[in-house]
C-alpha cells in the first residue's frame, strides 16, 4: 500500500479531506490486520495530507527518501534498542558510524560528537541543557546534581529564536522569561551583531548566546562568524538552531551563510526536514560531551556505567532509544555526499525561482529575499482596510492560503513578517522539481486571480 500510495503522491490532492466517518472505538473482538488495513484506506487515508509529496510547501517538512523509507521500515520491523551496549546488539555500531558520516557531510570538525533525538526541539533543549551546566559550573554550581538557582542561572540572548527555544527554556526550569531579545538588523530577521556586544557588556556573569541559522519566516541566518569573535572579550555558551539551516553547508553556494558555526559549543541539526528522513529524527551536535554526561547519566545497577565512549541513554533525555540511526545511514548511504548536495540546490533553486516569479508579478510582493530554501510573500496591495502597516490583512491572507490550499495542488502556509501578515512557501522535499513549480505558480496564480 505504502509503495502504490508514494508511486501516485504526485496525483494526490496536497490537502487532506476532512474525514466522514464517525470513530469506532475500541471493541472487544478485534478486526485482524488485513482487515484494518482496508479500514484505514477507506476511512483515515483520504484525510491525510500529502505531506510526503512534492508540493507541500508548508512549514519546513521535507520527505522521506525511498532509501530512507526503508531503512525506517526496517528499524520498526527489526525493533532495536538502540540505547546501550549492553542489548546484544550491534546497531549502536552503526548508529556512531551514521553520527559520524553526518558530521563530515556538514563539514564540522572532529571534536563535535552527537546524539540521536527526536527533533529540532528535543536538540535545542539538549544544547541548552548543556549551556545550562557549563553557566552553572562557572558559579560553582553543579546544576544536573543541586538544581538551578535562580540567583545564578544564566540570560540567553537570540534574535528571531524558534518558538522552541522558549519552551526548551520553560522545560528547563530557565523560565522563558530567561530569553533576551536582541535587536534585529534593519529589515532583516538577523540580529544586530554590534547591540548584541552590548548588552553582553552589561552581563557581569556567563550567558547563553542562540544564533539563528535559518529562520523559518525567510531563511534568514544570524552573523555566526561575528558573533563568535565576540567570546574574544565576553564569556557566553554559543548555541546555534541550525534546524534546516545546516545543510546550507552541503553546497559551496550557501556554505558562507554559516561562516563561523564550527566554533560553536552546540548545534542542533533536524534530519525529518532537509536531510529527507522520515519523522522523528534529528541530532545534537557539541563539543562538550562531558557536560551532555553531567546532565543526561543514567545510572542504574542494570545497566551500563557511562564510560570513554558513552552510550546514548547516558547522553540525551530519552532512555529507550528508536534506532533513527538506520533511516539516516540508508539515506546518506545510498545517495552520498552528492546527492544530498543535489536535492539542497535543487530546492534552493526552486525556492529563488519562485521568488524571481513573485518580484516579476502584479499579484503578489516578495517580502524578504530568498536566501535558502523560503519564500516569504504577500498578497500585492491589500484593502485600504488591511493591515495597519500596509499590506493584505490577517484576514486576506488566509482567504487566499486558503484558495490556494483548496485547488489541492500545493500548500503553503500563513505567518506574519516584521508584524505584516505574510504567506511562505518552503521547498525541502527531495521530489520537488520544475515542473512542480510551475504547478505551483498557476495555484498561486489562480488564487490571487
Ligand atoms: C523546525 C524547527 C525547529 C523545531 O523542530 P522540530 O523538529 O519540530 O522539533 C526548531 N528550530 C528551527 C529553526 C526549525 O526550523
Amino acid at each position: 500500500m505504502s509503495g502504490e500510495y508514494l508511486d501516485g503522491i504526485d496525483a494526490e490532492p496536497v490537502v487532506g479531506r476532512p474525514l466522514a466517518a464517525a470513530p469506532r472505538g475500541l471493541r472487544g473482538v478485534g478486526e485482524g490486520a488485513a482487515s484494518t488495513l482496508r479500514l484505514f484506506q477507506q476511512t483515515v487515508l483520504p484525510g491525510l495530507a500529502a505531506s510526503a509529496g512534492p508540493r507541500y510547501l508548508g512549514f519546513v517538512t521535507g520527505g522521506a527518501t525511498p532509501a530512507a523509507v526503508v531503512g525506517d521500515w526496517l528499524a520498526t520491523a527489526l525493533d532495536q534498542n538502540a540505547m546501550s551496549q549492553l542489548d546484544g546488539s550491534t546497531a549502536l555500531a552503526l548508529e556512531a558510524e551514521t553520527l559520524e558520516m553526518l558530521r563530515v557531510l556538514l563539514g564540522l570538525p572532529s571534536e563535535f560528537s552527537g546524539v540521536f533525538v527526536s527533533g529540532a526541539t528535543m536538540s535545542n533543549f539538549v544544547g541548552l541543557a548543556l549551556a545550562r551546566e557549563w553557566a552553572g559550573r562557572r558559579r560553582g554550581v553543579r546544576v544536573g546534581d543541586e538544581g538551578i538557582d535562580p540567583s545564578t542561572a544564566p540570560v540567553v540572548f537570540a534574535g528571531s529564536a524558534h518558538s522552541s527555544i522558549s519552551k526548551a527554556l520553560s522545560m528547563l526550569g530557565l523560565g522563558r522569561s530567561s530569553l533576551r531579545p536582541v535587536p534585529l538588523l534593519p529589515s532583516r530577521e538577523a540580529m544586530d551583531t554590534a547591540r548584541l556586544a552590548g548588552l553582553l557588556a552589561d552581563q557581569s556573569h556567563p550567558c547563553v548566546v542562540v544564533a539563528s541559522a535559518g529562520t523559518v519566516n525567510t531563511g534568514d541566518f544570524d552573523d555566526i562568524d561575528e558573533i563568535a569573535e565576540l567570546r574574544a572579550s565576553h564569556d557566553f555558551w554559543l548555541h546555534i538552531d541550525a534546524a534546516f539551516g545546516a545543510f546550507a553547508s552541503v553546497s559551496p553556494a550557501t556554505a558562507q551563510l554559516l561562516a563561523g558555526w564550527r566554533q560553536a559549543d552546540s548545534i542542533c541539526v533536524d534530519l525529518h526536514k532537509w536531510l529527507n528522513v522520515p519523522y522523528d529524527s534529528a541530532v545534537c551536535f557539541t563539543r562538550r560531551r562531558d557536560l551532555q554526561l553531567d546532565v543526561f547519566a543514567n545510572n542504574a545497577d542494570y545497566l551500563s556505567q557511562p564510560g570513554h565512549d558513552p552510550e546514548p541513554i547516558h547522553l540525551a533525555p530519552e532512555n529507550s532509544h528508536r534506532w533513527r540511526a538506520l533511516p539516516a545511514w540508508f539515506s546518506l548511504t545510498a545517495y552520498g555526499a552528492d546527492g544530498q548536495r543535489e536535492i539542497v540546490e535543487r530546492n534552493c533553486r526552486l525556492a529563488r525561482e519562485l521568488g524571481a516569479r513573485i518580484e516579476k508579478s502584479s499579484d503578489y510582493e516578495l517580502l524578504a529575499p530568498v536566501r535558502l530554501n523560503i519564500v516569504c510573500f504577500s498578497p500585492a496591495g491589500g484593502s485600504a482596510g488591511g493591515a495597519a502597516n500596509g499590506g493584505a490583512s490577517v484576514a486576506e491572507v488566509a482567504a487566499i492560503v486558503n484558495a490556494i490550499g483548496d485547488g489541492g495542488r500545493t500548500f503553503v502556509t500563513p505567518t506574519a513578517l516584521f508584524g505584516r501578515p505574510a504567506i511562505r512557501a518552503a521547498f525541502s522535499n527531495w521530489r520537488t522539481t520544475e515542473a512542480d513549480l510551475d504547478v505551483v505558480w498557476s495555484a498561486l496564480s489562480a488564487a490571487a486571480g
